[in-house]
Order: structure tokens, then sequence, then C-alpha cells
């Protein structure tokens, strides 16, 4: 038998019981879910391993979880006979965080505080909720490896925890001590820890025996028919489900039988927390066969970018003994992501045409889960590039509109679908491209996000109009009518020429162009190279972008342009700066110059040549 060793958490988990315990959690009460669930995962986990192991400690227990209260004490018993720990277990599931994205989680807790205690059962805190209402915790616990010894784990959530060999032999699983603090009392009284129970744990899939009496009825909700089902279930399934207090924002109930079986119910969260910088969500749908939980994080059943989604899938086709390596590329599974994706696709997009508004705000909060979804997966393109929202020159400020809605203004000889991507709207509309589409009553949509130029470049059509960014040059556009050249053709074409020594290297072509009306130059990207904003991005991922030049055109009509050609013949080295600098601001203004301090010493040197 060894000596009690006491040890101390680890830093991230003195900072979080700190948080737990001072600043979170009005709802103390979740501490009883998220140990119920403890218990129901180990229990889970102990089915599977029946399945995989030829011997498991005491392999014919109960598969409950039995709940006992002393009042007179102050304390609560869970009970369960899981898969227990052993020494190291203890040590890694209760003495760190070893999740990655609880630190993130951490940070952006500590700045946000209360206002997001709702999700900290979605981070794994789940235990160490207990000392919200416990001043000391003990677990005791014997592992289902036979060879493990039994252990008693004991903490007051202060700085660290002891953990000691026990002799007398405990039962396998954990049976987990909450000894309440004397202002959470309460929660030990029946009435009041059933009451609490019913509210969060009701579909918990095991037997839950709270002193003696079996407190819920297992049911599979999702197998049920959607008649039979009020909202309020749906909403607590969800809750359940999500270990979340909002409501869900979508649910979608459905089952097939060709060609596969499935029974599945999807919810989509209210908010999404990963805008608001918490680390990545984790996939939290489960998977079950005929309602016996196969996986509750199964990888490869929907992709990555729907790990919002929460809820159950039900399949009767997967084999009971799958195991999780094997199902990850298993046909099967990849046909049930297949037909779940396009299902929910297929939600939105009615969504979409029925409750524009909703969905707008919808898209608001989870649009950038679509992008992903168009950014990592070419089954569903063109779906999923019909539910994006966007504004445009045709919209009002604040007002979106969708790619239908833009071919449906677009003119009928118009074969491509024009954008833009810029910090801000203001910025494109300012800016030198949108004027010549103006002019001509084509519409030009505004993208905001960084993301967007490269969805847009994965994506390079829909409904097969070409997509095409506003600043590519070989767009081709009709002459203006009433454009009023200010140079002679002779005189346009003489200037072109001396612009075209003078600026060198500099770029690669510059014409006299018929797109501006109220700048004197534009930068122009040839359509197969990266865009400005696409450069921008890959210089800050510490990417080099490939050497790239620029087409310029100049506004024969533009007083500037006009005035540097007189400039020439009077002063050729003046005019030569002149002719840099205006090359200059349209690279800058491209997002193309790489070194700015470049045209800063530009500009000093024309300054200075002006006040001679
Ligand atoms: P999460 O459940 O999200 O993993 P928790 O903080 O709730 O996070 O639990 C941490 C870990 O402690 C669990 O992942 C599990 O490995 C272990 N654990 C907690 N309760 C039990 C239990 N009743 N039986 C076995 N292991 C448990
Ligand atoms: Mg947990």
């Amino acid at each position: 038998m060894s000596e009690p060793q006491t040890q101390s958490f680890q830093a991230e988990v003195r900072q979080l019981l700190d948080i737990v315990i001072h600043s979170l959690y009005t709802d103390k009460e979740v501490f009883v879910r998220e140990l119920i669930s403890n218990a129901s995962d180990s229990l889970e986990k102990l089915r599977l391993k029946q399945l995989t192991e030829n011997s498991v400690y005491q392999g014919d227990l109960d598969l409950e979880i039995s709940i006992t209260t002393d009042e007179e004490a102050g304390t609560i018993t869970f009970a369960d006979h899981g898969i227990g720990m052993t020494r190291e277990e203890l040590d890694q599931n209760l003495g760190t965080i070893a999740r990655s994205g609880s630190k993130e989680f951490l940070e952006a807790l500590k700045e946000k505080g209360d206002a997001n205690a709702s999700v900290i059962g979605q981070f794994g805190v789940g235990f160490y909720s207990a000392f919200m209402a416990a001043e000391k915790v003990e677990v005791y616990t014997h592992s289902w490896d036979e060879s493990a010894p039994s252990l008693k784990w004991e903490s007051d959530g202060q700085s660290g925890y002891t953990v000691t060999e026990i002799e007398e032999d405990e039962k396998r699983g954990c049976r987990i001590v909450v000894h309440l603090k004397e202002d959470s009392k309460d929660f030990a009284q029946n009435t009041n820890l059933k009451g609490i129970i019913d509210r969060y744990s009701r579909f918990v899939s095991f037997p839950l025996i709270l002193n003696g009496e079996r407190v819920n009825t297992v049911e599979a909700i999702w197998l049920k028919s959607k008649n039979d089902i009020s909202e309020e279930e749906y909403e607590e399934f969800y809750q359940y489900c999500a270990h979340a207090a909002d409501k869900p924002r979508h649910t979608l109930h459905f089952s097939t039988d060709a060609p596969i079986n499935i029974n599945a119910l999807l919810f989509s969260p209210d908010e999404n927390h990963e805008r608001f910088g918490f680390g990545q969500m984790k996939a939290g749908v489960s998977l079950y066969c005929r309602k016996v939980l196969i996986d509750s994080e199964p990888q490869g059943l929907l992709p990555e970018w729907l790990r919002f989604l929460r809820g159950v899938v039900d399949s009767e086709d997967l084999p009971l003994n799958i195991s999780r390596e094997s199902m990850q590329d298993s046909a099967l599974v990849k046909k049930l992501n297949s037909l779940l994706t396009k299902r929910f696709i297929k939600h939105l997009t009615r969504q979409a045409k029925s409750e524009p508004e909703q969905y707008q705000e919808f898209f608001d909060r989870f649009g950038r889960f679509l992008k992903e979804g168009i950014a990592t997966a070419f089954d569903h393109h063109e779906s999923l590039a019909g539910l994006l929202r966007f504004e445009s020159s045709m919209t009002e400020e604040g007002k979106k509109t969708s790619l239908d809605e833009y071919l449906t203004r677009a003119k009928e000889e118009q074969d491509s679908i024009y954008y833009l991507v810029g910090v801000n709207r203001k910025a494109m509309e300012d800016g030198p491209y949108l004027e010549a589409f103006q002019k001509r009553g084509m519409e030009v949509i505004f993208f905001t996000d960084g993301m967007d130029d490269y969805i847009m470049e994965t994506l390079r059509e829909y409904k097969g109009k070409k997509l095409v960014s506003a600043d590519r040059a070989e767009i081709e556009m009709d002459d203006l009518p009433d454009e009023q050249a200010k140079l002679s053709e002779e005189e346009g074409k003489e200037l072109i020429e001396w612009l075209g020594k003078t600026l060198g290297d500099k770029v690669d072509k510059v014409e006299l162009g018929k797109r501006l009306v109220s700048h004197p130059v534009v930068a122009l990207t040839p359509q197969d190279a990266p865009s400005g904003q696409m450069r921008a991005m890959m210089e800050a991922m510490g990417e080099n972008a490939p050497e790239m030049k620029a087409r310029l055109e100049f506004n024969p009509g533009h007083e500037l342009v006009a005035k540097l050609n007189a400039l020439r013949s009077e002063n050729e080295e003046v005019a030569a700066q002149v002719a840099n600098q205006l090359a200059d601001n349209a690279l800058l203004a491209a997002g193309l110059v790489k070194n700015p301090a470049g045209i800063v010493a530009g500009m000093n040197q024309l300054l200075g040549s002006l006040m001679k």
C-alpha cells in the first residue's frame, strides 16, 4: 500500500477553479448535470470496452447511475459502474485540463465574465463545477482493469488534491461524494434534487436512481413521431444534448429508409460562440444504432464545417461493434455524411425563402461556417453559394442580398457576377473600381470578410456565371456614350508610350482605359493571379505571394492626366515623378505595395521638386 500523495493542480485548473467558484455560474445546480453526464459517459465507454476487451473487472454490474443524499450530513453521492479510473487517469483527468480549447476558453471567459457562463459545460469544465457547491469532493474509484488498485481522490478545490490507495475494495466505476458548502446544503433535499435532475438529465440513456427510486424514463425521443413531440420536449432535448441553456435555432427531425435507414434529430444553437473568440467547437452529434450509443463524437459523421450542429443520428444499418477507427472511413459513414449535409442545407434553403429575416440572422452568426463549407468541400458548392448573403452596390447600406437576387437584376448579356473585397462598404464605394460598373448600371457585390476573396476564387462560378473580381484587367467594358476625353487620340498614344518608358518595370503594361470617371488611374490584376486582398492574407500568414505586376489604366478624361501630359513637355523630370506617384497610389489602393516606405520617399522627392 503506497502513501497518500498530494499534488497541486495544474495552473490552468487553479485558474479555472477560481473562476468557477468565485465569479461564474449563478446556476450552481448544473454541477448535478455535469456529474451525471460524466457518469453516463463513463457507462457508455464501459459498454464499448465490453465489446472489445476479453475481460472487464466485475463484468456483470448493472449499467446505471445511483444518486444518494444525506441531508443531515449535507452530502450527495453519485455512483456509476462505468470504466472508473487508474492513478494516472485520476491525475490526467481530474488534475489537468487536457483539452487544448480549454486554455482559450479561460482567456475568453476572463474577458467576458458571466455573460457566457452558459457555455461552460461545452468546454469540459464539467467536473470542476462541483466545487461551486462543494467544500470537499471525494472520488472513490476502481478501473475496469482488474489489476488497478482501489483509489480515493480528494480535494477542497483550492490548490491541490490527494490520491490514496485504499484497502476496502471499491466496486468498478466511480463513487463521487460531494460535501456541500453550508449555503448549498439545500441540494441534498430529495425533492429539490429530483427537480434538478428532471430539468437537466431526463434524457440520460441509463437508469437514474435517486435514493432508491427510478427518476428518468429512458426514451429515445428521436425515434418518436414528430407529432408526438412538443416544442418544449425538443427544446429540453436540445439543452440536454448541447449542455446549453438557449433555445435551438433550427430543429430538423427526419427519418429515411432508402438508401440508408436514418432517424435524425439535429439542432443548431442560437449563438455561435466561435465568433467571440472561444476555441473551435467540437462536433456534437452522437451516433446511435437502435438506441445504443456508438460514439458521442463520431469522426466524419458530419463535415467539419457543421461542427455547430447538436443532436442524434440513429441508423439501424450500422454494425453495433464497429470500431471508431474503422468507422471513420467506412462507406456507410460517408453516405450518412453526405445525406445529412444535404438535408441540412435544404432545410436552410427553405428557411431562407420562407423566413428570410430569421435566415439572415442565422447567416450573420453562422455564415462563417457556410463559407468554410465552400472552402473545404466541393460537393455542395452551388447550394452553399446560394445561401450566402452580402451587401452590394444595389442594396441599401445594411440590407443584404443573395447571388440569385443578383442574377435577377443582371443584364441579359452579362455573363459574370462582379464583386469587390474591401475593409468596408465605404472604402469600396470610394475606391476606383466601382464607378465603371455603376456608370453602366451593373451591380457589384461588396465583400468585407478577408475570407470572401478566397471563397470566390474557390467557387469560380455560380449557375453558369463566372464570379469575377471587379479589379480584374480582363473585364471588357462598353464605351460610355457621354465620355469626354480631354486628350486627343494622338496625345493619348504619345502619353501612354511615355508612361510605359517612364514607369519601366514597375508595372506590366500601361493603357488608356474606359472604366474610370473620377479617378485618374487604377491598377488592375490579371485574372489568374491572386488579388490584392488575397496577397495581403498570404503575407499575413507568412507566405510569399508570387511576384506579379499590375496593369495600369489611365483615365484620358481626367484633369490630372491631361495636366500630366502638358507637364511632360514643360518639365519632364517633375512629370516623371508625378507619373510614378500616381502609379504608386494606384498600386497602394489595390493592395499591391510591399514597401510603403518607398512611396513616402518618392512623395518627398516630388514635394522637393515642386518647391524648388
Ligand atoms: P469532460 O466530461 O468534458 O471530459 P469533465 O471535467 O466533466 O470533462 O471530466 C473530466 C474527465 O474526468 C472525463 O473526461 C473523464 O475522463 C473523467 N471522469 C469524470 N467523471 C468520471 C466518472 N464518473 N467515471 C470515469 N471517468 C470520469
Ligand atoms: Mg463532463
